[in-house]
């Protein structure tokens, strides 16, 4: 029998109806003749809660013990689908993340999955064509024995996992939209559902700011090439819509040269000025910031004109803007700078297409038309099949939809 693992998040599992009707489309999938895997989130709102109580108890936390909190989510979600589907006649069981198992890194709160044995599920498979019910978001590290969790949104990261690991035919995500978008619709109301996207493309729409899917889950399936659709649980179970393939590149028959908009409000900029323009600086500077886990995005370094000193920004993720300021001003006079500067009311938007390799001047043409809309660029990055500006938050719309219709992405309809 072909496999094939479905996944279904929180807004798809948020209370028993709504879980009976994953029931519906998975068994609609068994009588297709597939054996099936179901990955389920916890009910919508419910991590969050789970969260909130953790830091309750005490803020400073022990992070297994985190862990042991939050996975319970799935752990309700799995077991009701599991007698959901029994009561419509479909043998089903569920399967905890140590149970199945899938084994991870023990970094409690973000483990990395190590590896994962099919083998029993796959037996239940042979034996009696048990679909098996797997709690997503949750592992076990083997050395320890303790439950671990995979950050937020991992159940995207343990269905494509899963997929690889059973080698199943496809993966199928379903969430509370019909696939994934050239950008938010709710910014840009004429975006359109794209039919295929490819690995790498979405890869950088994920990481830039697209919350389909977590990023994690993207990197495994290009790696492990698993096909995998991003579709509705609220489609009718028995005459679904076929949602947004990902898939290889080759699988595309037409690249456009921008393929979607994504943004990030989740951005904040430092700028130091008049640092000292000489060999060791910029070490002097991102040592401390990559030592202490903070992610640096775009980077600019002026040229100076005296020779003598000169200005860099660069970008880290708002989260950490407070505590990469404080670094900064310990470091102060290592680094040599004059004066540390900082906004956070700043937005980055990308633009991405694989169609940008073979094609020249695709963000010469966005400057343009967001100058000619007033909208100053404080930061630009490109690479190979995405650009990136960093503008103030004030127009992201502006600029999200000025760059959504120059690339011809609006809806014709
Ligand atoms: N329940 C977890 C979360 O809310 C994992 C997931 O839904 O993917 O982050
Ligand atoms: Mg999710």
């Amino acid at each position: 029998m072909p496999r094939l693992v479905m996944k279904f998040g929180g807004t798809s599992v948020a209370n028993v109806d709504r879980i009976r009707n994953v029931a519906r489309h998975v068994a609609r999938e068994v009588r297709a003749g597939y054996d099936v895997a179901v990955v389920v989130s916890a009910m919508s709102g419910k991590t969050n809660e789970l969260v909130g109580w953790v830091r309750d108890a005490n803020p400073l936390y022990d992070p297994a013990e985190y862990d042991t909190v939050v996975a319970s989510g799935e752990q309700v979600t799995s077991g009701l689908l599991a007698i959901a589907l029994q009561k419509d006649g479909i043998p089903a069981r569920s399967w905890q993340g140590w149970q199945v198992p899938i084994h991870t890194s023990d970094q409690h709160g973000s483990a990395r999955i190590a590896a994962i044995d099919g083998a029993a599920i796959l037996a239940r498979f042979e034996a009696a064509r048990e679909v098996a019910v797997v709690s997503g978001f949750q592992g076990v590290h083997p050395e320890t024995g303790r439950i671990t969790t995979l950050g937020r949104g991992g159940s995207d990261t343990s269905a494509v996992a899963l997929a690889a690991a059973l080698g199943a035919e496809r993966c199928d995500i379903y969430t509370d939209v019909d696939g994934v978008y050239t950008t938010d619709p709710r910014v840009v109301p004429r975006a359109r559902r794209l039919d295929r996207v490819a690995f790498e493309e979405m890869l950088e729409m994920a990481s830039l700011g697209a919350k389909v899917l977590q990023v994690r889950s993207v990197e495994l399936a290009m790696v492990h090439r698993v096909p995998t659709y991003v579709r509705s649980s609220f489609d009718d179970p028995d005459h679904p819509k076929p949602g947004t393939l990902i898939c290889d590149e080759e699988d595309i028959m037409e690249n456009p040269v921008v393929t979607g908009i994504a943004f990030s409000r989740d951005e904040a900029q430092i700028t130091l000025r008049r640092v000292a323009d000489k060999p060791g600086v910029a070490a002097a500077i991102f040592g401390p910031l990559a030592d202490a886990n903070v992610n640096v995005d775009m980077i600019i370094q002026v040229v100076s004109d005296d020779a003598a000193t000169t200005d860099i920004t660069f970008t880290v993720p708002s989260a950490d803007y407070e505590r990469s300021r404080a670094l900064l001003e310990e470091n102060k006079d290592r680094i040599g700078a004059a004066v540390i500067q900082g906004a956070t009311d700043v937005v980055k938007v990308s633009a991405i297409g694989v169609g940008m390799r073979s094609h020249a001047g695709v963000a010469s043409r966005a400057f343009k038309a967001l100058a000619e809309k007033g909208i100053n660029i404080r930061a630009i990055t490109t690479s190979e099949i995405k650009f990136s500006v960093l503008i103030d938050a004030a127009y992201t719309e502006l600029a999200v939809r000025t760059l959504h219709s120059l690339y011809g992405l609006d809806d014709k309809a």
